[in-house]
């Protein structure tokens, strides 16, 4: 493995023109609550609602010139990135995904033209299903985290983040199966060698924390979350992702379904603005008192927009929300 800045800077070049530079604002409420600036990078705004766009794009842009088709499995967003990217190239995609994926994503993927295979009640299995497509349809498989070009496409927002603020202190990431956090981690440390990059997921299965205590890849069990999109393990094969985060994040933080029901409420009801509940961990880390007092200026990666709103009504509107068997109690914002 020998993954560096100029990978990451050979992937700006290649995703340029097809994902978006995104904005990088300040969020008055939460800067307030800590006490020093605390910005919202707007990956909510990519044509396809999700940063994955930046890895998908950058992938299919690194194919094997007699690559036929990609097929992929996914939470809902990197399939969506592969998608676009592979509708753009007039490419076959494959997109395989378990039950627990929301509507909401699968109909986004089909609305791109790809092929939708919804597998079992885990990634692990949906995994297993693109693999056999590789094998026996030859298709390439783009891994949503564990890949060179995917990693370093994400890490693009690295690079964006010190460009717009060189004096950050600490980046907040939201955390699954860590091709985000290697690639902001990889691209913003080479810049800028004492910048905290910290992971954030939830409780509900936080796969690569567990991998990362253990110190070789865990699996968890998969559980339904308000932020599906941080569902899903690292892969027992695991070969990039996983120890780039093992190297270079320092510190992985938990967040409850209630503190990412409430930090949904704040970043609509504050900034106004809609995410999904991946989006929001970094604010819920901070809202919840979790994430403790890390240097500022702080930003943190509003990752998608792609949150199913029948959920996200009944989050703003205070009702409780069934997760499985579950149940998230709700609270009207503000009383
Ligand atoms: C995929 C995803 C993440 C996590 O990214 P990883 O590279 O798997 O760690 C976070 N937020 C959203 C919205 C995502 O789609």
């Amino acid at each position: 493995m020998s993954l560096s800045l100029s990978d990451v800077l050979a992937a700006r070049n290649a995703i340029a023109g097809i994902a978006t530079r995104t904005p990088l604002v300040p969020s008055p409420f939460m800067s307030k609550l800590c006490g020093d600036d605390f910005l919202l990078k707007l990956e909510t705004t990519q044509a396809v609602g999700a940063f994955k766009l930046r890895g998908a794009v950058n992938a299919l842009a690194n194919l094997p010139p007699d690559a036929t088709g990609v097929t992929c499995c996914s939470t809902g967003n990197h399939g969506r990135g592969v998608a676009f990217a592979a509708q753009a190239k007039g490419l076959r995609a494959v997109v395989c995904m378990s039950e627990l994926v929301p509507k909401a994503k699968v109909d986004g993927i089909r609305a791109l033209g790809a092929e939708v295979r919804i597998i079992g009640r885990s990634q692990d299995e949906a995994l297993a299903e693109s693999q056999r497509l590789c094998r026996e349809e030859g298709l390439t498989e783009i891994s949503p985290f564990d890949d060179p070009y995917v990693i370093a496409g994400q890490g693009t927002i690295g690079l964006e983040l010190l460009e717009d603020r060189p004096d950050l202190g600490t980046i907040l990431v939201p955390l699954s199966g860590g091709g985000l956090a290697a690639g902001v981690a990889l691209a913003a440390k080479a810049i800028k060698p004492e910048v905290r990059v910290i992971g954030i997921t939830m409780e509900n299965g936080a796969a690569m924390h567990q991998s990362i205590l253990a110190g070789h890849p865990v699996m968890v069990e998969e559980m339904p979350s308000l932020a599906d999109s941080l569902g899903g393990g690292i892969g027992m094969e695991n070969r990039l992702s996983f120890p780039i985060c093992q190297a270079l994040l320092d510190d992985v933080v938990l967040v409850s379904e209630e503190d990412i029901y409430r930090a949904m409420q704040t970043l609509y009801y504050e900034d106004r603005m809609v995410a999904e509940g991946a989006s929001v961990v970094g604010l819920a880390a901070v809202q919840s008192g979790k994430l403790g007092r890390p240097p500022g200026p702080i930003a943190t990666i509003l990752t998608g927009r792609n949150v199913d709103m029948a959920v996200f009504t009944d989050i703003i509107s205070g009702r409780d929300v069934m997760l499985g068997e579950r149940l998230v109690k709700g609270s009207t914002y503000g009383a």
